[in-house]
């Protein structure tokens, strides 16, 4: 991984991937973040062990945004448990600025991650392990 992701920050939160709704979703969560403004909302297509669909939407910061964003392309196509296994810190090194220092900055990229994680427990898709 290369600090190349930081310098998307901007196109991401322009141009974000996987941005809307699904019709269908097998479950839906929002998250909010009072520090700074930000709600990110995140829809899951989840068949059998694997992650379809996913979708964000929502409003906030071009972190909140692009952080969704990558944390969409990633979770795409994964399996539920690789879904679930997916850290902090990966998101963090998507993301590839350093934001440990920074508590209100780091709500607002991790926004998505949670919402993703409640979601995904939500739908009662725990992975056995
Ligand atoms: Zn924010």
């Amino acid at each position: 991984m290369s600090s190349f992701y930081s310098e998307d920050i901007l196109e991401h939160s322009k141009y974000p991937s996987n941005f809307g709704t699904l019709e269908h979703a097998t479950c839906s969560h929002e998250e909010h973040n009072p520090l700074c403004g930000d709600r990110v909302r995140i829809d899951l297509m989840i068949e059998g062990d694997t992650v379809q669909d996913i979708r964000f939407s929502g409003k906030g910061c071009a972190i909140s945004m692009a952080s969704a964003s990558m944390l969409t392309e990633a979770i795409k196509g994964q399996s539920v448990a690789a879904a679930h296994a997916f850290s902090k810190d990966d998101l963090l090194e998507l993301i590839g600025i350093p934001l440990q220092h920074n508590p209100v900055r780091l709500k607002c990229a991790l926004l998505s991650l949670k919402a993703l994680k409640v979601g995904l427990y939500a739908a009662g898709s725990v992975g056995e392990e």
